[in-house]
């Protein structure tokens, strides 16, 4: 039985397949047979919306940000040096005007041109924010914790790394991931106990999930399936699934009245009783 001190991820191939719902309906489950804290960490930085659902009460909100370079023209001899080692094209460098600039949404904060730069004072450091960590509170015992990119950041990580260092090693975390097999899905799931895969019985779906087995199975992690939204598409999901021994935790059927109630942004659970008990037999299968 999973107590407190696991992690678990929930991940898709593609948006769209139900994975915020999972993570919510999952918690909301459970809620009341864990001994201690739950934290639902919302991973997805680029579109958060577990709070939609949940509703948590505003707690605190804190700036992720990075050191990133401030070329200071006055003092700066335009060698070009700084752009040659900037391997992110961060840097623009046109030596006939002269004319240097650092594009601050493109820079990865490396410290490479500070490294490259010889030229005393010619390269300061500023903080550059990429989003944000906020946290609610649904109870004293469950903690809702976002991450959120700033518009126009395209700095995914960093900002998933810090959402995670707020999860608290005696808590039971769940992890709602971004979707797909990127970077940020890698720097959400490569610490986890356990990953959940959502994906739909359609063509696309069977096809984004494979990309998704074959990153979990790379990473070493136990998975398992919950395939939403049965009765659309063909067998082959199931086909897949088998031939390659991955457990379907749970099915969710294709129901206008579901899907109804998740627009409403209402949480499923509370209005559907047999599917708190899937939820809860989905989280018995969970073997970490
Ligand atoms: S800190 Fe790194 S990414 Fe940013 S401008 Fe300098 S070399 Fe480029
Ligand atoms: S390396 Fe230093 S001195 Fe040379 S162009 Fe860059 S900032 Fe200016």
């Amino acid at each position: 039985m999973i107590t407190t001190g696991c992690r678990i991820a929930i991940a898709s191939g593609k948006g769209g397949t139900g994975k915020t719902m999972v993570a919510v309906n999952l918690m909301y489950s459970i809620k009341d047979i864990i001994d201690g804290k739950i934290q639902l960490i919302d991973c997805d930085v680029e579109e958060p919306n577990i709070n939609i659902f949940t509703k948590g009460r505003f707690n605190s909100e804190k700036e992720v940000a990075i050191k990133i370079p401030e070329i200071n023209t006055d003092k700066c001899i335009y060698c070009g040096k700084c752009a040659e080692y900037c391997s992110y094209n961060a840097i623009i460098f046109v030596k006939s005007i002269p004319h240097i600039a650092v594009m601050d949404d493109l820079c990865h904060g490396c410290g490479a041109c500070s490294y490259a730069c010889e030229t005393k004072d010619a390269i300061t450091e500023k903080n550059h924010v990429l989003g944000t960590v906020s946290k609610y509170n649904i109870s004293d015992k469950i903690e809702i914790i976002e991450g959120r990119i700033k518009v126009g950041n395209a700095l995914a990580v960093p900002v998933i790394k810090a959402v995670k260092k707020e999860a608290n090693e005696n808590a039971l975390v769940i992890y709602d991931s971004p979707p797909g097999t990127s970077c940020p899905v890698i720097e959400t799931i490569n610490d986890v106990d356990y990953v959940v895969l959502v994906t739909e019985p359609t063509p696309f779906g069977v096809n984004d999930l494979k990309l998704m087995v074959e990153t979990v199975k790379k990473l070493g992690k136990k998975m398992g399936v919950v395939v939403n939204r049965i009765g659309l598409g063909t067998d082959d999901l199931y086909d897949y699934l088998n031939a390659e021994n991955i457990e379907v935790l749970m099915k969710i059927p294709f129901d206008k009245k579901i899907a109804g109630i998740y627009s409403e942004g209402k949480i499923l659970v509370d209005e559907f009783p047999w599917l708190k008990q899937e939820f809860l037999d989905l989280f018995k299968k969970i073997h970490i």
